[in-house]
């Protein structure tokens, strides 16, 4: 701007020049004195408007180059963020488009998989009862011989307490409502015997067969469910069996049914009641610490004290906090006394086996002042004098010594005898 103005001012000198020139050159005629200040003020208008166009053509320009840049220079700032802020919004959308395939994805997964095993099983698929009560120590109660005159007050007070159970059942008449009742319960009902009668189920493999098909479909008929668990009467590791225990085990595989024994017995199966305090001790203290038990009652007319147990067991359980109450189903672990083998010494199993002749059907047994398997067997030996196999019994008491050793102390379902049915 300085310079500008320098510039302008030489210029004005060089012209005032010009015109002292001009003046001296025509000196020779005498200029008027009017006229000389007119020259004088039309040099001065001539010069203000000089500076003027040059204001207007130098400056003006410039000023409004300047406010130019500084807008180009704003817009091109806007234009940055604008540029960053569409870049983020596509980054956005792609992640929500992302997001949104992956959830329609998921969406239409669970609606397969809902539509192939029903909505209600869908949680529960393939989770074994470990995996749905992790930390928890898993009871099954179940229950042998039923129905009974006491089936449904058993089902009432394992409604009254959340619990649930298994009934292993036998075929009778007239219990039609309790069959369908402990189903609609949501516990499971299971086999046991058709006919209950141990010398004509294990007689022969056509005699066992005929006992679990003539059951399951007795049960079929009635509830419209067809039986999977089982129980063998004296449990798989019983010894009246004629029959092998393989054999009988490699046919319940091939019907696709699993058989449970237990590994906790109330004892409620000797021929004498015991006190629903002694049940209790029995269950509550044969439970402990196991993470899983499969625990052995009876359900008959005959073992009233077992109802009145029942409520006492589960509260005292219920207490320790940590305890459910579960039915048996695909999730549960099989508990056993004897499984299928499938190895090359299976025959010779089946020889074993065969070789033990029906003698037990133990009376008597005074569990708790029982010291060690081997003193039990021995006794559930002898007090076989009462019945009708005394002599074999006798000869086979030794034997059994050999037995026990390798047999839990209640391997033998003592009360299920014939009377029960
Ligand atoms: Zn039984």
């Amino acid at each position: 701007m300085a310079e500008e103005v320098k510039k302008v001012t030489i210029t004005e000198n060089t012209e005032s020049a010009e015109i002292d020139e001009e003046i001296e050159e025509t000196d020779e005629y005498v200029e008027s004195p009017e006229r000389t200040e007119f020259r004088r003020k039309r040099v001065k208008r001539i010069k203000l408007i000089l500076v003027l166009l040059l204001i207007i053509f130098l400056i003006i320009p410039n000023i409004l180059c300047g406010i130019l840049l500084y807008q180009l220079n704003k817009t091109n700032k806007d234009m940055e963020i604008l540029r960053e802020e569409i870049k983020i919004s596509k980054e956005e959308i792609e992640r929500k488009n992302r997001e949104a395939a992956a959830a329609a994805q998921a969406q239409q997964e669970k609606e397969e998989k809902e539509a192939q095993y029903g909505v209600e099983n869908l949680v529960q698929l393939n989770l074994t009862d470990e995996e749905k009560y992790p930390g928890k120590q898993l009871v099954y109660l179940t229950f042998d011989d039923g129905p009974s005159k006491y089936t449904n007050e058993i089902l009432d007070i394992l409604e009254e307490h959340d619990a649930k159970a298994t009934f292993f059942v036998l075929a009778k008449e007239g219990f039609d409502d309790e069959y369908n009742r402990i189903i609609d319960d949501g516990h499971t009902l299971a086999m046991h015997s058709y006919t209950h009668k141990y010398s004509v189920i294990y007689a022969s493999m056509e005699n066992y067969r005929e006992d679990i098909y003539s059951l399951s479909d007795f049960l079929t008929e009635k509830t419209g469910v067809k039986p999977k668990f089982y129980r063998f009467p004296g449990g798989s590791s019983n010894t009246i069996s004629k029959i092998g225990i393989q054999d009988m085990l490699h046919f319940l595989g091939e019907e696709g049914i699993v058989h449970f024994d237990w590994n906790v017995s109330s004892e409620d199966a000797v021929p004498r009641m015991l006190e629903a305090s002694t049940i209790v001790k029995n269950v509550v203290n044969g439970i402990g610490d196991k993470k899983e038990s499969v625990v052995l009652m009876h359900d008959s007319a005959a073992k009233r004290s077992t109802v009145e147990a029942l409520p006492i067991i589960i509260e005292t359980l219920q207490m320790k906090g940590n305890v459910v109450f579960l039915p048996i189903t695909d999730g549960t672990e099989q508990v056993y006394h004897v499984r299928e083998k499938v190895s090359e010494k299976e025959s010779e199993t089946k020889e074993t086996a065969n070789e033990k002749t029906p003698v037990i059907q133990s009376n008597e047994i005074e569990s708790e002042e029982m010291e060690s398997d081997v003193t039990k067997a021995v006794e559930e030996a002898v007090s076989e004098a009462f019945s009708e196999e005394v002599a074999e019994a006798l000869s086979e008491a030794e034997k059994l010594k050999e037995d026990a050793k390798s047999v839990e102390t209640d391997n033998i379902e003592s009360s299920d005898n014939e009377e029960d049915n």
